[in-house]
């Protein structure tokens, strides 16, 4: 491997990119780790490392059990309590993993020379596919988690703004004749669900047009693990994204892709920096081409 990887090999190292939403700061290479923080949504998705700055953070969604994603899930709940936070976190996963993850927690603490007695489990919220959860803190966002195919159960996730907005009927109106409106028990406004982000996780990449709507999100993150021409099968096989399907699902959907950005994560350790930027600028189409980036 050549040395001008060390730098986005350093999973430590975290990337930072500015969204009209929110900051996305993490790292995520296939096998080494993923973490994504977004921290003006208080949210996190997986936890394959855990610098001190996802501290602060009350809300994690785990996509799935691969150790470069999950590793580090019960070192932000013991880091939390080390650094006195006294908010419980809340840790959001696919139904199907939560008695592994269990088994898993306690064996570790057991480990660790933790007693019984002492033992206490996180707060871990199982979800389903479709199914909408309120943010335990924030009462404004909504996860929406969906299946994907991965070599393993796997879930991508929507985080949704659920605001109030006036209804058609009464927009335009004066303040005081709304307030009178209200005051005396109409009904004038509706609730809106604004998707925000959508982050896949990992997944084989007809996982995307599986679940088209991830496109009407401002933000998309999604893996990328492979790059190169005749990698296709193999990504397949392994559970994952090759570009080309991407450029595919780009290419079908055209305009009703309303992302403002699509984040690309989780390219395999085998290519460079320089090899990732010239096969986006080679193959991300054209009219794609300012919305798309490499998070690395
Ligand atoms: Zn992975
Ligand atoms: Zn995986």
């Amino acid at each position: 491997m050549s040395t001008e990887n060390k730098y986005i090999h350093n999973a430590l190292k975290t990337v930072h990119v500015k969204t009209s939403c929110s900051s996305v700061n993490g790292f995520s290479i296939s096998g080494l780790a993923t973490y994504l923080q977004m921290p003006e949504l208080d949210f996190c998705v997986d936890m394959g490392e855990c610098p001190l700055s996802a501290t602060p953070l009350n809300h994690v969604f785990l996509t799935h059990a691969h150790g470069d994603h999950a590793r580090c899930l019960m070192r932000h709940h013991s880091l939390r309590k080390m650094m006195g936070v006294e908010r419980d976190s809340v840790y959001y996963m696919p139904e199907s993993i939560c008695e592994g993850a269990k088994a898993w927690i306690k064996s570790e603490a057991m480990f660790e020379g933790v007693s019984e007695a002492k033992f206490r489990y996180p707060e871990i919220v199982p979800v389903k596919a479709n199914e909408r959860v309120t943010l335990r803190y924030r009462k404004d966002l909504v996860l929406e988690p969906f299946d994907v195919k991965h070599s393993v159960p796997a879930m991508g996730t929507t985080l949704l703004l659920h605001k109030k907005k006036l209804k058609d009927e009464y927009l335009g109106l004066p303040t005081e004749k709304i307030i009178e409106l209200r005051t005396g028990g109409t009904e004038i406004t509706r609730e809106v669900f604004e998707p925000l982000v959508s982050v896949m996780g990992d997944c084989m990449g007809e996982s995307l047009l599986e679940n088209a709507s991830v496109f009407n999100s401002k933000v998309l993150v999604t893996e990328c693990t492979f790059l190169d021409e005749g990698e296709e099968s193999m990504a397949h096989k392994k559970g994952h994204t090759h570009i080309s399907q991407i450029v595919n699902a780009l290419n079908e959907l055209g305009d009703e892709v309303k992302c403002e950005q699509i984040i690309l994560s989780h390219f395999s350790m085998k290519y460079s920096e320089k090899h990732i930027q010239e096969m986006l600028e080679k193959r991300i189409p054209e009219k794609f081409k300012e919305r798309v980036i490499a998070f690395i």
